[in-house]
């Protein structure tokens, strides 16, 4: 069956005289793809016009009325129509008396009007109980069927009644509704399909400020430095080995600032000795990407091990075991194996495969299936245990790998130590704070205000004097 043939059959004829007519104004885009929907899913539909006249786009089983007359045969009206339009739905005001509007208009910009285009209507048409919904499905998803990504479907209204009849409505269609709360909602539900992967802008804009810093200090030091001096080429580490050593850096850096806000949040309300103040601004946005943070830095924990996988196939990794193995031949010298850099070798490996693995581990279970599944405290176990247990794995993968060279002067090239020793900062003090944190004397407090003790109860003395004031 082509699914956007206007020939659209109800699919549930049986329950087609049950369902109520729905009313949509408007025969665009957005009218004709929900008008298609509503039919196939057994609701008559009858469409208020301009044009009385029935183009083919028009699904065969609609019928299409002046907006007065359409308007009278039902009792939930959607208006796909674009809010500048709306004017002349004043003069249509007693009829639209005591009826349910479906609001589902959207903006091109964020805030663009001083109220939502629902609260809008609501003025327009005050006798009608106006209903926000439908307007993050788009036209094109309602057509085709590809609605897997935006099912939902929020819903928002100050009358209770209609609001349920229009969820209801929604889940007849095979949505689901997300009731917002009352029109107020209406400007942020507005906003929302104008939003460009909001979360996602801190994680992915400092991952680009981090990688720029880095690519350019190791540079300086890999390739800048040995030119200088040396007069060495190895320009050919832009390709391989300098991304391989950015990417567990911003991995572990990245890694650490998901866990960062956790332990200053901590450090704040063990200060004010209440968990009733807000956070600054900057810390509760901080706090709401952290998933985001924590994916990408599993992005750039995974893009290290491919680099890593193909360093045995480097020509520059061949050439140089192969000299160094000629050379220990022309000698007449074997290198006795040491069973210390054997001991940090595998170390290092261990616990990079260890940490790679609860990385993953922690990135299949942010996934929205596999949270859903689990209660919220098993959610807390593996995001907060096993996930500071993967920065301590991340963390001792890079000591062990910097081993004895941190002492080292040949590290330091232009007074600039290794970039892995810069990325060991942050996670160092997110660990040695948390560690401090646990103690009792710090734990118990915190765990007490996080159960809602204060330390200085002014919100309960100031209720206290006002229960005591009225009371005289
Ligand atoms: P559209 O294709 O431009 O259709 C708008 C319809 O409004 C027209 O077909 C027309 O219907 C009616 N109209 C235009 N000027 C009018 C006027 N001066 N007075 C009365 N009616 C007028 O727009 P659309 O894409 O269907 O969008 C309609 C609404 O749905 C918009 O508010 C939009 O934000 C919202 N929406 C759209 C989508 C989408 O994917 N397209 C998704 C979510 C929400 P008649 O010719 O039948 O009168």
């Amino acid at each position: 069956m082509n699914k956007n043939s206007s020939n659209t059959m109800a699919l549930a004829p049986n329950t087609s005289n049950k369902r109520e007519t729905i009313c949509i104004f408007g025969t665009g885009d957005f009218g004709r793809a929900l008008g298609h929907k509503m039919i196939q899913s057994g609701y008559p539909v009858v469409f208020g016009s301009r044009s009385t006249q029935k183009s083919s786009l028009i699904p065969k089983d609609a019928e299409v009325l002046s907006h007065a007359e359409a308007a009278q045969k039902a009792a939930i009206i959607i208006i796909a129509i674009q809010r500048q339009h709306y004017n002349f739905l004043t003069s249509l005001a007693e009829i639209l008396h005591g009826k349910v509007l479906v609001d589902v208009s959207n903006n091109l910009k964020i805030n663009q009007y001083p109220e939502s285009n629902a609260e809008y209507l609501a003025q327009l048409v005050p006798g009608a109980k106006v209903v926000k919904a439908f307007n993050t499905v788009s036209a094109w998803a309602l057509q085709s069927g590809t609605l897997d990504a935006s099912r939902q479907v929020f819903v928002c209204g100050d009358d209770m009644e209609a609001k349920q009849r229009v969820m209801d409505i929604v889940r007849a269609l095979g949505l689901t509704p997300l009731d917002q709360g009352s029109l107020l909602a209406a400007q942020e539900i507005e906003n929302y399909p104008l939003q460009l992967f909001p979360m996602w802008k801190f994680p992915i804009l400092l991952s680009l400020c981090l990688t720029s810093f880095f690519f350019f200090y190791s540079l300086v030091r890999d390739v800048i430095y040995p030119y200088v001096y040396d007069n060495k080429d190895f320009s050919f580490f832009i390709a391989i080995s300098i991304p391989n050593r950015i990417c567990p850096i911003l991995a572990l850096i990245l890694l650490a600032l998901v866990y960062l806000p956790g332990v200053l949040a901590a450090i704040i309300q063990l200060y004010r000795g209440t968990k009733y103040h807000r956070f600054p601004d900057w810390l509760d946005k901080w706090m709401l990407c952290r998933k985001q943070l924590g994916l990408v830095a599993l992005a750039f924990a995974s893009l290290h091990v491919l680099y890593t996988l193909v360093i045995p196939i480097r020509y520059f990794v061949r050439w140089r075991t192969n000299s160094q193995i000629i050379s220990q031949a022309l000698n007449n010298r074997t290198e006795p194996l040491s069973n210390t850099y054997a001991w940090l070798s595998d170390s290092y490996l261990a616990l990079g495969i260890l940490g790679f693995f609860l990385f993953v581990l922690l990135g299949i279970t942010s996934l929205p299936s596999v949270s859903n599944n689990v209660n919220w405290r098993e959610f807390r176990f593996v995001q907060s245990k096993l996930g500071y247990l993967t920065l301590i794995l991340c963390t001792a993968h890079t000591l062990v790998y910097g081993g004895n060279r941190f002492l080292s002067p040949s590290s330091y090239r232009w007074y600039l130590p290794n970039a892995y020793m810069l990325s060991l900062i942050v996670p160092c003090i997110v660990l040695v704070v948390k560690f401090v944190l646990i103690f009792p004397c710090l734990d118990k407090p915190l765990t007490r205000i996080r159960q809602g003790w204060e330390r200085n109860p002014q919100y309960s003395e100031q209720s206290n004097y006002i229960i005591n004031k009225s009371a005289v």
